[in-house]
């Protein structure tokens, strides 16, 4: 690399730059996708075996992938970067800003799964239940997922909501995303608040 391009390139993207992988930088030379939203761990083409680890946080709200492991997804991109986040919500956010990057597979919890972590599913075998009774994660109207369709007619019959494919459940995300990023705005003005008030 030029002298004057290594100087510049770090005044450039600061300290984004600087935490990206070797690759991830190299393909923002190529890359569309604004460089602050390009996924930050190193390639890896099976990001889903133990994803928990490799992704603890979203980083679109910064919640723990661990705590919220029943709704997070994980996003395979076609050059191996991976994107895991806490819910279908912020799952979206990842898509509609990967927008040169191909999703080659998209995870989800799978709650028809009793496991004390949830297992991952790919969503084009999950069943979403969306706007069940059932609390959602980063939205008012709730998209769960099952790998097991008897598990998610199950979930309907004592929660109420409507069975989906992924697809739809994509759509509602985008359709709520409006109110819910307005809700989330409020609750988290009001817990900084909380926490202000508590230290004072
Ligand atoms: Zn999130």
């Amino acid at each position: 690399m030029d002298r004057r391009l290594a100087i510049s390139l770090p005044a450039l993207f600061g300290s984004l730059a600087a935490a990206g992988s070797a690759s991830a930088q190299g393909s923002a030379t190529t890359d569309g996708t604004p460089a602050q939203f390009m996924p930050k761990r190193p390639a890896d083409a099976a990001a889903q075996v133990n994803d928990i680890e490799k992704f603890p946080k979203c980083p679109y709200c910064g919640m723990s992938r661990r705590q919220f492991h029943h709704a997070r997804m994980l996003v395979q991109y076609s050059d191996h970067l991976a994107d895991g986040t806490c819910s279908l919500h912020c799952g979206a956010i990842s898509l509609s800003l990967n927008i040169d990057r191909e999703p080659v597979a998209i995870w989800v919890g799978d709650n028809a799964s009793a496991d004390e972590v949830k297992p991952l599913v790919d969503v084009g075998k999950a069943s979403f239940l969306v706007g069940s009774k059932l609390p959602g994660v980063m939205t008012g109207n709730s998209k769960v997922a099952y790998g097991d369709p008897a598990a998610a007619t199950a979930a309907r019959a004592a929660n109420g909501g409507e069975i989906v494919k992924f697809e739809q459940a994509l759509l509602a995300a985008y359709t709520d995303m409006a109110q819910d990023v307005s809700r989330i705005r409020k609750n988290r003005e009001e817990r900084r608040r909380r926490a202000m008030e508590q230290k004072s």
